[in-house]
């Protein structure tokens, strides 16, 4: 069991870097173009950020912007809705020397996939994150691993530049934060979050009804799906020094059995984390032949970062992922010995 992650987070992002990045925007965003990125597989906070920070850059008449993200050029469904979608471009498409580039909700370099030569490509990058395990790559870093989610810097930064916040912004800013925050049930939900959710929702925007689109709606073969997997999830009660851990994996096959898509499995660690023997869950995702996109979740007493970390991925003291290699059962062999590396500290 360990907090070194935590403790050795550094305070708030320097005004420095603020000035940097808002000196940025208003030289290049007028006539440059720009170029927006957010991580692989990208979830509510990656796209939310993206797309809200892009509404905003149009509102302030920037007219060349794309964004975009690397990988499978999917939309999840429960962001088919989401605004500012008109912006998004495949990776194919993204400009190869940006003026500006923006990247959102990005831990290291390697979520950026084969859009990552834009940072050496690009005049000048800022990265906006708010992961512990984040690397320090890019320009100006406005990274700040107290901030619950992406957005929380983004509204940030959209407030430096006067930018003020419209509905359309504001419903992708929500749809950030809520899915980060587990709809406000997680660790980092701060007095500061609710004040953000609530200027959020002063928009007009109607909480009820993005909650269902984005928490409460799956087809019913992803039901059937989350059913097969669940039914083979294991508790190990010894495991992570006694603390416990419950697993679970999904296979292509699974996936195609019940012809759903890849990122419906994104929901299937809620049920799992919520198993009470264990401290720590985990969810091993088949992405390809051998190879696994791993999600790992603790209630509290270990930190899975350093797990991932250790692992060649990163994330938070609380949720985070690597990609595993071999069958489920090796990949949870090094889960294992890292969890038994951790709780022994
Ligand atoms: P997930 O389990 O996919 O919801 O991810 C939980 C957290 O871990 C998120 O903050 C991700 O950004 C991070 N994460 C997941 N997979 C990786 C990876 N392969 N490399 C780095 N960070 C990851
Ligand atoms: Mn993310
Ligand atoms: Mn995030």
């Amino acid at each position: 069991m360990t907090d070194t992650v935590a403790r050795a987070l550094p305070a708030a992002i320097p005004d420095a870097e603020w000035s940097a990045a808002v000196r940025m925007v208003r030289e290049l965003a007028s006539g440059g173009r720009v170029l927006l990125i957010c991580h692989v597989n990208p979830d509510g906070d990656a796209l939310g950020s993206m797309l809200g920070f892009a509404l905003g850059l149009r509102s302030l008449g920037v007219a060349d912007i794309q964004a975009t993200f690397p990988g499978e050029f999917e939309v999840p469904a429960p962001f088919a809705a989401m605004p500012g979608l008109d912006l998004l471009v495949a990776a194919g498409e993204a400009w190869a020397d940006p003026d500006l580039l923006i990247i959102f909700d990005v831990a290291a370099e390697s979520r950026l996939g084969a859009l990552a030569d834009r940072l050496d490509r690009a005049r000048e990058s800022i990265v906006l994150d708010h992961h512990a395990s984040n690397t320090g790559f890019g320009g100006v870093q406005l990274v700040d691993p107290h901030a619950a989610a992406t957005s929380v810097v983004v509204e940030q930064l959209l407030d430096r530049l006067d930018i003020p916040l419209d509905r359309g912004i504001a419903e992708c800013l929500y749809i950030a934060l809520s899915t980060d925050t587990g709809s406000f049930r997680f660790d980092m939900t701060t007095p500061r979050v609710h004040e953000m959710a609530a200027r959020l929702i002063a928009t007009g925007l109607r909480p009820a009804e993005i909650s269902r689109r984005i928490f409460d709606s799956r087809p019913f073969g992803a039901m059937k799906l989350f059913a097969d997997v669940l039914a083979r999830a294991e508790l190990e009660p010894g495991a992570a020094g006694g603390l416990g851990l419950v697993w679970t994996y999904a296979t292509l096959d699974d996936l195609a059995r019940h012809e759903q898509r890849p990122y419906v499995l994104d929901a299937l660690i809620d049920p799992v984390r919520c198993v009470a023997e264990a401290d720590v869950s985990v969810v091993v995702k088949q992405v390809a032949e051998g190879e696994w996109a791993v999600s790992l979740r603790s209630k509290g007493a270990v930190d899975v970062s350093a797990v991932a970390v250790a692992l060649r991925g990163g994330g938070h003291r609380l949720a985070a992922g690597f990609t595993g290699y071999g069958t489920p059962s090796e990949v949870m062999a090094t889960v294992r010995d890292q969890l038994n590396h951790q709780t022994a500290i």
